[in-house]
């Protein structure tokens, strides 16, 4: 039977922009890792004046901040102009090896870090392997683009399950919270 529960996100939040980061310096995060594409814009979409402010303030909060993508180093070097992230572009996700690097690069440890992505088949599944606490957050797409992969259809598949089994829900934030 496949184990569904590696690709199980600790939170399953709405968008990167209403994360309540002062709760997760509070509990003692310290680095925050993201995806780029679909995670803090739509795919290829180049980055926008609400990410800059958006790790501007995490940088003010004291966060250190990481871009773990996929893509290429052009398109991570340049999504990153203004940001002042630490980057790895050419990730191989869901492979945990390039997550051990941005642990290595932010000087932290599994439990001062969280990342965020969305897609439970690359993102999630490489916080897991590499024992890191998740944030799923919905797919940013374009507007006119409304065609759905399969593995999207598959994402929803197991999501649904995620959806039945509540104590892998809320793993960061209390639900009263
Ligand atoms: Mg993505």
């Amino acid at each position: 039977m496949i184990k569904l529960t590696k690709y199980y996100p600790y939170e399953w939040i709405e968008s990167p922009f209403v994360i309540d980061y002062g709760a997760l310096y509070a509990m003692g995060v310290r680095g925050l890792i993201f995806d780029i594409d679909n995670t803090l814009v739509p795919h290829g979409a180049p980055c926008s004046s609400a990410v800059v402010e958006l790790f501007a303030r995490l940088h003010r909060l004291g966060f250190a901040t990481l871009l773990l993508s996929n893509n290429s180093k052009t398109r991570v070097e340049c999504f990153n102009t203004d940001l002042n992230a630490h980057i790895i572009y050419d990730a191989g996700k869901p492979s945990p090896q390039s997550v051990y690097k941005a642990l290595d690069m932010m000087q932290l440890l599994p439990g001062q870090v969280v990342l965020i992505g969305d897609q439970i088949f690359t993102d999630i599944c490489a916080a897991n392997r590499a024992t890191i606490p998740s944030i799923l957050v919905r797919y940013i797409g374009h507007e006119k683009c409304e065609w759905k992969g399969f593995r999207r259809y598959l994402e929803t598949l197991v999501l649904l399950t995620y959806k039945l089994r509540k104590k892998y829900q809320n793993r960061l934030f209390s639900v009263e919270s």
